[in-house]
């Protein structure tokens, strides 16, 4: 198995190197903006999946590739805190890089409020866990969690993190459009939000495609939700640094390891990979031509999607 994708460019965390700990698509639960697909395995079940010598072995020989990465994040195609002992994981991405790179572990916040979970997570630098609902009703509609994790469970987790973690916390909420986008749910949203005081709050919206229909907050809602939680609040906005060089034996391996975490536009793979848009096109021609790799139009956006799920 692949431990790693990347460096993607992450509209969050800048030039990212992601790890991929839990088999496709094992997580508490099954959100209906998910990008990866339905919810293979839904469970609370904690495990440990990744073989420790192979896992430092391919981050060794990825940065020995790639001068540049702003966070190693663990996210991948599932719930990452499924993990068992991800202190052990942070430790040997430290130690394996020489502390050079920060390392930030991106939650649905299920399993925060397990106090051995938030033990483990003391070891990242950022914590980047979720809050897609303000209320109860809400909440079983956009995450569709595993039957013994409630509303209440994870704000108690999650205020139980802030008073333990030492790093910083962002706290991100995906809007939306028609749930959890009212102006009442904004001033709810603000109440969780001064209870679990994070650094900062990050508005996002479903901007991959899911295997749902889903619809944007307008634009004007989101400002005015921003507005009404307040000043630590920010709207994430599409973001790309500047592409990096980066050499790889196989392009098409690097697309088809890219598209199984995440489908991607052109641009998208463009600006990861470091390479040249006419160049990647005639890679993607020749892994559609296979049946490898096809193609979903999600807000007038062409992305390229694994085929071989
Ligand atoms: S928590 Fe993440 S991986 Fe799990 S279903 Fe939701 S979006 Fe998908």
């Amino acid at each position: 198995m692949n431990y790693f994708y990347g460096p993607v460019p992450s509209r969050r965390l800048g030039f990212s190197l992601g790890v991929n700990l839990t088999p496709q698509k094992y997580c508490t639960f099954d959100c209906i903006y998910c990008q990866i697909g339905k919810t293979s395995k839904k469970t609370v079940e904690r495990f440990f999946p990744v073989n420790m010598e192979n896992f430092e072995r391919q981050l060794k020989e990825i940065i020995r590739k790639n001068q540049k990465i702003d966070y190693i994040s663990i996210s991948g195609s599932g719930e990452p805190t499924l993990h068992k002992s991800l202190d052990l994981i942070i430790d040997t991405i430290k130690h394996t890089t020489q502390n050079k790179y920060p390392v930030a572990v991106i939650t649905n916040s299920s399993l925060l409020y397990q106090k051995e979970v938030r033990k483990e997570l003391a070891r990242a630098d950022l914590i980047v866990p979720s809050l897609d609902a303000a209320t109860k009703k809400s909440f079983y509609k956009i995450d569709k969690p595993q039957k013994s994790i409630t509303f209440k469970k994870i704000i108690n987790g999650l205020i139980a993190l802030r008073k333990e973690f030492k790093g910083k916390i962002w706290l991100e909420i995906m809007l939306i459009g028609g749930i959890n986008d009212s102006i009442a749910d904004a001033y709810k949203f603000k109440a969780l939000v001064k209870k679990i005081n994070p650094d900062k709050v990050q508005l996002n919206l479903p901007v991959r495609p899911s295997g749902a229909k889903i619809s944007f907050p307008e634009y004007a809602r989101v400002k005015q939700i921003k507005k009404i939680i307040g000043p630590k609040t920010e709207i994430v906005s599409s973001f790309y640094k500047q592409a990096q060089k980066r050499f790889s034996a196989s392009i098409t391996q690097d697309i088809i390891r890219y598209l199984k975490v995440r489908p991607a536009t052109l641009i998208d793979l463009a600006k990861s990979m470091g390479q040249d848009k006419t160049y990647l096109e005639k890679q993607l021609k020749k892994l559609l031509a296979k049946s490898i790799v096809k193609i979903k139009t999600h807000n007038n956006k062409k992305y390229f999607i694994y085929a071989q799920r």
